[in-house]
């Protein structure tokens, strides 16, 4: 290890994957990444099971995005194929396509609305809010209640473990209504997956000589013995400073695998179930990456209150109490703090490359 690096980058996610490889061969800067699990990836971490199938260890990820540079950049590193992802969801034993379209209505109400009827169909039933204040005046307030109770109220709840009207407006609102038939989970412009996958990829970001990646460690326990200048951290702001204006809560997730012997479990790579039984979705990987193989793997995901913090919780309280931690953080002039955990945000895989992109961009303006 040389004498002194440049920059100590904590955690080896998209954000301070990205952050070590610009800094590393755009700035010719001399990188130490920490990465306090077994593994480089963050959460986008896939392997190969025991059958052999690509699997993601932390959940589905699927990538999507609107950014040029962020697009030209992940394949600058590895072929992506033309996945584009599709979700369905389980209600009164039905399984429908989610984002709600002109289909899910069809299917479920047994009509044959045209894209007009299903427009002023919704007019007629959908409640008038004076203002939308939180999750569940985003949903009624364009499709009514009817809807609200099949497909987001009990999702919301197994998934928060609180109703949607205790949740800021941001968690429905990611989710599109359609009147048309366009079935895509996501409209971005982008879409597809790595062909060999998440850790692959990931494996080829941090290949570069200035860069030197530890794993299994904590940052904390390198502060001592190793010399640097400057810091990225991308891991949790609250353990940062030691929790000094307490934990900030977060909900996690487990999640059960199953391999079957079948060539396929179901049609897409994601089935809700907002409805029934404790888990949210079952996700069956090999439709990401058109894996040829006589058995499937599935993933089923439970909401956990305890355990690693994977989603910041959406509530007014939780904001105010990462504002008093933003405000410890303006006032270091040597760390930078980006990515999900240290920004306390959601941010999908796209946001968290755009934001390290952006970042080194700043700091070599300041050079
Ligand atoms: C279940 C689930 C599904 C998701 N699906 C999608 C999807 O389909 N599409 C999409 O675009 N996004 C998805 N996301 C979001 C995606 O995971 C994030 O955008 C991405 O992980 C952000 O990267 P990051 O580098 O900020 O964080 P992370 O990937 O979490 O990386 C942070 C890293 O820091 C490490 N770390 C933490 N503390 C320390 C410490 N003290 N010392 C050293 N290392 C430390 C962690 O171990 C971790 O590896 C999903 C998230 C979850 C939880």
């Amino acid at each position: 290890m040389p004498e002194r690096y440049d920059f100590l980058v904590v955690g080896a996610g998209f954000a301070g994957s990205v952050s070590a490889e610009r800094l590393a061969s755009k700035l010719n800067k001399k990188v130490l990444l920490v990465e306090k699990r077994g593994h480089i990836g963050g959460n986008a971490y896939d392997f190969y099971d025991d059958a052999g199938i690509l699997v993601h260890k932390y959940g589905a990820h699927c990538f999507h995005t609107n950014y040029d540079d962020v697009w030209d950049y992940v394949r600058s590193f590895g072929e992506f194929n033309n996945y584009v992802h599709r979700v369905r969801t389980c209600v009164d034993g039905k399984i429908l396509p989610i984002p709600i379209n002109l289909t899910t209505v069809n299917a479920l109400m047994g009509k044959q609305f045209s894209e007009a009827e299903l427009r002023a169909y919704f007019e007629t039933v959908r409640i008038r809010v004076p203002e939308v204040k939180n999750s569940r005046d985003v949903v009624v307030s364009v499709v009514g209640e009817y809807f609200y109770e099949k497909f987001f109220k009990n999702y919301t709840f197994k998934q928060w473990g609180v109703y949607p009207d205790e949740l800021s407006p941001e968690v429905t609102s990611r989710i599109p209504i359609r009147y048309d038939t366009d079935d895509r989970y996501f409209s971005d412009k982008h879409q597809g997956m790595p062909k060999e996958g998440f850790f692959k990829l990931f494996e080829k970001i941090l290949n570069h000589k200035n860069i030197t990646v530890i794993t299994n460690t904590d940052y904390k326990d390198v502060l001592e013995s190793v010399k640097f200048d400057k810091i990225i951290y991308t891991g949790p702001v609250d353990y940062f400073f030691d929790h000094m204006h307490g934990k900030l809560p977060y909900r996690s997730q487990s999640f059960e695998f199953e391999t079957h012997d079948t060539e396929y479990f179901q049609e897409v790579a994601v089935v809700n179930y907002p409805n029934d039984f404790r888990y949210t979705k079952i996700t069956e990987s090999k439709h990401f990456t058109y894996q040829k193989h006589h058995q499937t793997t599935i993933v089923k995901e439970y909401p956990e209150a305890e355990g690693e913090p994977y989603y910041p919780m959406p509530m007014e309280n939780a904001r105010k109490q990462y504002e008093r931690y933003a405000k410890e953080a303006e006032k270091l002039k040597t760390v930078y703090f980006a990515g999900r955990l240290a920004q306390y945000r959601y941010y999908n895989m796209d946001q968290a490359i755009k934001q390290a992109l952006d970042l080194v961009g700043t700091i070599a303006k300041g050079e």
